[in-house]
């Protein structure tokens, strides 16, 4: 079987077994054969197997030619120590031709050989660093996550016989053993077998390989996103012009509530004219500002508004979403007419949110009046927070003229939208609908039952609804009777509903203020039981409030992703975690507490996660099966991402966040007075953090 650069190979128990790496116990064997050529692409240095983190398994360094073996061991309180052990006689020949390394531990010491020939003996019985417990054995590389390039030791290589024994064997029986599949299955070391792969006839096309034989483990692929098809769609997109991005045209969010709108997220929502709609409903979308923007991407110029996407690409090698919105299957296959359009022609959008209303009965730390009728309602009866800055003040609404109207008012936004909507919705790929508390809005309904009754459905829609699930019972069945028709009748072709939770059980309830943490995965489980087509994506905004439970909620997410599998969804997954960072407001991104926690809490759920993959990605339409039901690599990067900000905040000067967790307290206080929520009471790992602020503050 042939190992791909940067695509590695790791074993995965099945999750039927403990879920634990097997090098943790005292007794182990582990015997590989392999071959790398000389041709094949490969780093300085290179793992053969291999355990993330602190690196543990066999490598070879070009750069000094040595075979290496090397681990990581922590006695009781002693600092963790790294042994490493080189030798010059498994050499680059050696590699090309081809061999068999095999491992064995039995407490005390290690034994290596080489083609069943001993080559070292190392004593040793201080135990592992805790890093490789929950970690799988990797094929192909050392530590492919490592921030680190020198530590990711990734090859090519070709693999012919991969086997993990629990017990440390005599050599002549490994031999026995690796060399002879009849001999195995008959042997008394049958029943120690972790893993037996006879890789030798196996093209490694596969992405996942069972150990046939013992049906304990598997081998999965790693899938790294190849980057070459951004390329291309930047290629194609500089054709046109430097600042040319298809999202201008194919996606759009309306606030009608307020009457705003925005291509994507990024540029800020700018108010559509009320004369603009009256003759023109798509204005909603191609409004005179916008099309100015369209005028300047078709004429090799930047618009302002872009400028998130500007810095990614002046200040990073990275893309920018520019490229990935383009290359979105709602984008892509419209590059020809769009590239050849006149800026001053209407375009029906093919990615829509819209949100009818600002109702809502809830009324999220992180949210606004804008956004919430319930912070409007407090707004208007406390006035805004008094922080070093004015929180959640209505003056700028009334400046810009974008109170939200009241769901009992006459909203001409909301009028125009279903003028235009017959036309729209034939053209339509993605719908999401938005709020508020979409649900508390008779326009959600009136959505549903356009799509129920119509006769000329559009088959490929992809629907999705946001909601708190916190709503009343009857409206949660209404809404399960609803989309239990529309799947019935094949009226769309996927539906997923985009629910919110940034922690577990009460320290959730705190920053989501209406929020009854089991009502919500009581309703999950209700909605993903009834209707077993719909994915569910909890949107995790995570905050300050979040460390401290959040290892709870990634679990509780995982076994609601076994217990919902099933292999009838466009997604694979029942349930998904989509992990964003709180940028605004800054009082309460988890980066306020850069000097106050370590980085463990990231690595235990990353460790977690990664332990609990699944090799596929999430849309992948062939079905899978239980026993790989895990976290997406996407899943997983979010959280990395939050490490990394993380890590590389902690770098910075210590009162970098000094103004943000003054605000942080006076905003607490101001919670617990207006809401009689007590934060140390929700959260005592903060009473501390509370202390040092007064401190610093002299407060
Ligand atoms: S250029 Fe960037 S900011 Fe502008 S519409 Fe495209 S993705 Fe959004
Ligand atoms: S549920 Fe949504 S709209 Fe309502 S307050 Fe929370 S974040 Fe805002």
């Amino acid at each position: 079987m042939k190992i791909e650069y940067q695509k590695p190979w790791f074993l995965k128990p099945k999750l039927s077994q403990p879920q634990t790496n097997v090098i943790i116990n005292n007794n182990y064997t582990i015997s590989l054969t392999f071959r790398v050529d000389k041709t094949y692409k490969k780093d300085n240095k290179i793992g053969f197997f291999g355990i993330p983190g602190k690196n543990f398994g066999i490598s070879y360094d070009y750069e000094v030619d040595l075979f290496v073996f090397e681990y990581w061991t922590k006695k009781n309180d002693e600092d963790e120590k790294f042994h490493c052990h080189v030798y010059d006689c498994i050499n680059d020949k050696a590699l090309i031709k081809g061999l068999n390394i095999t491992l064995t531990y039995d407490g005390h010491s290690y034994k290596l050989y080489n083609d069943f020939k001993l080559f070292d003996t190392i004593i040793n019985s201080d135990p592992i660093v805790d890093d490789y417990v929950n970690e799988p054995i990797y094929l192909g590389c050392h530590n492919m996550d490592s921030l680190n390039d020198k530590h990711k030791c990734i090859t090519e290589m070709d693999v012919y016989h991969f086997s993990v024994f629990s017990k440390s064997l005599d050599v002549k029986t490994i031999e026995n053993l690796v060399t002879n599949h009849s001999y195995f299955l008959n042997s008394a070391e049958y029943d120690d077998n972790y893993c037996y792969y006879d890789l030798s006839n196996s093209s490694g096309d596969e992405f996942l390989l069972y150990d046939g034989v013992k049906d304990l483990t598997f081998l999965k692929k790693k899938n790294k996103m190849s980057s070459v098809g951004f390329e291309v769609i930047k290629d194609k997109l500089d054709a046109v012009g430097c600042g040319f991005c298809l999202a201008k045209w194919t996606q759009v969010t309306m606030h009608l509530h307020n009457g705003t709108t925005h291509s994507c997220h990024h540029p800020e929502p700018h108010k559509v004219g009320l004369e603009e709609i009256k003759n023109n409903p798509t204005a909603l979308h191609n409004s005179k500002l916008k099309k100015q923007a369209r005028k300047q991407m078709l004429s090799n110029e930047r618009p302002k508004e872009c400028q998130y996407c500007w810095n990614v690409e002046d200040n990073s090698s990275s893309f920018s979403d520019r490229v990935y919105k383009s290359s979105e299957p709602w984008s892509e296959p419209y590059y020809n007419e769009i590239s050849k359009s006149d800026w001053r022609e209407n375009y029906n959008p093919k990615y829509v949110e819209v949100s009818f209303s600002n109702t809502c009965n809830f009324k999220c730390a992180y949210c606004g009046p804008e956004y919430s009728s319930k912070w409007m309602e407090e707004i208007n009866e406390h006035g805004a927070y008094n922080l070093s800055f004015t929180y959640n003040g209505i003056d700028r609404m009334v400046e810009r003229n974008t109170k939200p109207y009241k769901q009992s008012e006459q909203n001409p936004y909301v009028d125009a939208f279903w003028e235009w909507f017959p036309e729209l919705y034939g053209t339509l790929d993605t719908f999401r609908i938005t709020g508020g508390e979409p649900l508390l809005s008779k326009d959600t309904w009136k959505v549903l039952d356009y799509i129920i009754n119509t006769e000329t459905p559009n088959k490929n829609l992809k629907l999705s609804i946001n909601s708190n699930l916190g709503i009343p019972d009857e409206l949660v069945d209404k809404l399960i009777d609803k989309l239990d028709k529309i799947i019935k009748e094949d009226k769309v072709k996927e539906l997923i509903i985009f629910t919110s939770c940034e922690g577990f059980g009460k320290q959730a309830e705190y920053t989501r203020f209406g929020m009854d943490f089991n009502k919500l995965f009581h309703n999950i489980d209700k909605i993903l039981t009834k209707l077993p087509r719909v994915t569910i994506v909890v949107m995790s905004t995570f905050n300050i409030f979040s460390i401290f439970s959040y290892e709870q909620l990634i679990k509780k997410i995982h076994k609601m992703k076994i217990k919902h599998f099933n292999t009838k969804r466009y997604w694979n997954s029942a349930i998904i975690l989509d992990t964003s960072y709180l940028r605004h407001p800054p009082f309460l991104s988890f980066r306020i507490l850069k000097d106050y926690i370590t980085t463990d809490y990231f690595d235990r759920w990353i460790k977690y996660m990664k332990f609990n993959s699944t090799f596929r990605s999430l849309n992948f339409h062939k079905t899978q099966e239980k026993s790989d039901v895990g976290f997406s690599t996407q899943e997983i990067e979010k959280i990395i991402r939050l490490k990394d900000i993380f890590v590389s905040d902690m770098s910075k000067d210590i009162n970098e966040f000094a103004q943000h967790k003054k605000d942080f307290y006076d905003f607490v206080n101001e919670y617990e007075k207006r809401r009689n929520y007590k934060c140390v009471e929700f959260y005592p790992e903060l009473i501390q953090f509370i202390k040092n602020i007064e401190n610093e503050n002299k407060i």
